[in-house]
């Protein structure tokens, strides 16, 4: 059953509702300061205005002197337009406030994300729980971003509240006069009593039937999310321009378009929503509203009987019934706020869900001390790994040492658990059996942050900002000019004065600077391996480091490939295996078994081995007389 079902208990919704106060205080206390001076300054616009209003009609009906009236009608005009341009003012801050907390409000997610370690952000349940969060947001505000506009509703509630009870006090204080013969009745104690007892239950009724249509709006969440998905899916397949070559060729758009089509969405003229909106949910809104008018009658009656008994004159009926239909919007507001904040509950629960995940790795303290030999040696012992949530193990007993300085190609069909070693390596994952050691102890306890520092790695599906070509190399704003020129030169990237007309401070693509340089994906490549260089840690680590490069860009790499993991301990995956020539070992993967070690030399030897049948399988095409 989906978690946003489940309704969550009012209290519970009022400790999440908090827990989202204290992150947005912190995040940006001005909201909260500009939203409560806000709330203050309209309702002191308000009742000032009534007040001011019912004193200048006691004055005229009372016949007193017209310079009362005037003294009066300018101190109206004066408090009018102060108070408004004052109110305006502390909109205009609250409105600059709730934008910039609504910015800063994505950090709380993003440095999330960069904390959680890759194993839990690689999983589907991470993924999803995102997903959901985000798509709440969009659809409806709901979780975090709704207790904002909670915390404003509630402040202009109670100020329009205190305001009206301030104001309607002396109103059932003041005695309808003896001799008013049944309606002395209105003196009574009790009479005030059911009268304010019966307009607060017409008051909450109303809010009732608001919440009860509001609620359809969060019952639809988990489908609206669906149909958001899909419409993003659909909006992000057409604009992709890397798609648009496969979308002409093979006429995709058909495929896609479904997902936009009434029937399949949930937000067409016939789909379940509207049909809701137009029934059930347009019911309750309707009978709020004519509740609340029910509500305004009562009032009006009430005050206007008294007035007739002579308890009060003309002007204070205007003061009271402003200030009593005021107090019950206000009481009216404050119960809706109130069922948005449980019924938002449900929603900050799968938010903190999320930010509350912690990371499953373990986390050790030891330090990889910084040796200037850089003898770091690695040894996998025994290790066997099965991704989460998979049936077969990716790698199994694997069991090797990687001699200090030497390099290690490592080849193998696709699927057989190269890249999967990598990751190992690089503690991405943690084995599910056996150890990894760094000289001699297990890498679970050094600090991850040290160890890491270890490795600069090529991934296969590497991935580059359309940021500076210089802020690329080094991963930093602040970065060394010649060094970052120097990796680009051994990284073989020759040409690049032609193609970064302003040199390392050359945007890469146009997502940011319209001149910004296209890569080609050899480019690309060699501007990731320039990368992996000017971070010169002692580990250098290739997968498939020329798979886009052209033949001539390759033959140049495989040149420079002593130079470029000179003084270092290199790991090549590579399907060429003309590659391995260039290392002194060959580990050879196979569905997840090391099922040979040595150098090429050695294992062309072994006519039964999986090293002799993949190089010749490639060889008979280049050497066909080798075949
Ligand atoms: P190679 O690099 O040799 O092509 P991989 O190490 O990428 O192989 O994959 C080894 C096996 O692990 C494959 O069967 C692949 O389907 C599986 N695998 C890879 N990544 C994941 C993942 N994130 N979740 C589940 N299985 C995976």
């Amino acid at each position: 059953m989906d978690k946003e079902n489940q309704t969550v208990s009012f209290l519970k919704s009022i400790t999440l509702n908090s827990r989202a106060w204290s992150i947005w205080w912190n995040l940006c206390p001005g909201l909260f300061l500009s939203s409560l001076l806000h709330s203050a300054s309209a309702a002191l616009n308000l009742y000032t205005a009534v007040w001011l209003s019912a004193r200048m009609i006691t004055e005229v009906a009372g016949s007193s002197s017209p310079r009362t009236v005037i003294s009066l009608a300018l101190a109206q005009v004066l408090s009018a337009s102060s108070f408004s341009l004052l109110t305006a003012v502390l909109k205009r801050f609250k409105t600059y406030y709730a934008d910039s907390a609504s910015c800063l409000y994505h950090r709380i997610y993003m440095d999330k994300m960069f904390s959680l370690d890759y194993t839990r952000l690689d999983s589907q349940d991470t993924y999803s729980l995102y997903s959901q969060i985000i798509q709440n947001d969009a659809w409806s505000s709901l979780g975090i971003h709704e207790t904002v506009s909670l915390f404003e509703t509630f402040t202009a509630a109670c100020a329009q509240i205190l305001g009206g009870i301030i104001l309607a006090a002396p109103l059932l204080s003041a005695p309808v006069p003896p001799g008013s013969g049944s309606l002395s009745l209105l003196n009574h104690p009790l009479c005030g009593c059911f009268l304010i007892g019966l307009m607060l239950l017409i008051a909450l009724f109303s809010s009732f039937c608001a919440d009860k249509a509001q609620n359809y709006w969060t019952l639809y969440a988990p489908k609206t999310r669906l149909g958001n998905r899909m419409a993003d899916f659909y909006i992000s397949a057409a604009k992709d321009r890397k798609r648009a070559l496969d979308m002409r060729i093979y006429n995709q758009s058909e495929i896609i378009a479904k997902f936009y089509m009434e029937g399949n969405t949930p937000f067409g003229p016939s789909s379940e929503i509207a049909r809701c909106a137009k029934g059930p949910m347009g019911i309750w809104a309707a009978l709020s509203q004519s509740v609340s008018a029910v509500l305004t009658v009562m009032i009006y009656l009430f005050v206007c009987l008294k007035a007739w008994a002579g308890a009060f004159g003309l002007g204070d009926v205007v003061v009271y019934t402003a200030a009593i239909a005021n107090l019950f919007l206000g009481i009216s507001q404050l119960s809706g706020a109130l069922g948005r904040m449980a019924a938002n509950g449900r929603f900050l629960e799968t938010a903190f869900g999320f930010l509350d995940a912690p990371s499953i790795m373990y986390q050790g303290t030891l330090t990889t001390e910084k040796r200037s030999d850089g003898q770091y040696e690695i040894e996998f012992r025994n290790v066997s790994f099965c991704y989460p949530g998979a049936q077969d193990y990716a790698l199994r007993h694997i069991n090797m040492k990687f001699p200090i300085g030497s390099r290690l190609a490592i080849v193998g069909a696709n699927g057989s658990g190269k890249t999967t070693f990598i990751k190992l390596l690089c503690r991405l994952y943690d084995p599910t059996e056996g150890e990894i050691l760094l000289n001699g102890i297990d890498i679970r306890k050094y600090k991850y942050v040290d160890y890491i520092d270890l490795f600069s790695v090529v991934f296969q599906d590497f991935k580059l900002f359309a940021l500076p070509l210089g802020e690329n190399i080094a991963g930093s704003c602040r970065f060394d000019s010649l060094k970052a020129s120097s990796c680009l030169e051994k990284a073989g990237f020759s040409n690049q004065k032609a193609v970064m007309p302003h040199g390392l401070s050359t945007f890469l693509y146009r997502d940011l600077d319209g001149r910004g340089a296209e890569l080609s994906l050899g480019e690309a490549q060699k501007t990731a391996i320039a990368r992996a260089l000017y971070k010169d840690a002692p580990f250098m680590i290739l997968d498939e480091p020329t798979a886009a490069l052209d033949p001539v860009s390759e033959a140049e790499i495989y040149e420079k490939f002593g130079a470029i993991t000179r003084g270092k301990t290199a790991v090549c995956i590579s399907h060429r295996l003309s590659s391995c020539k260039f290392c002194d070992e060959v580990a050879v993967f196979d569905k997840g078994n090391l099922v040979q070690q040595g150098s090429h030399d050695l294992l062309l030897q072994d006519p039964q081995g999986k090293y002799y049948e993949l190089w010749h399988a490639q060889a008979q095409y280049y050497y066909p007389e080798n075949a």
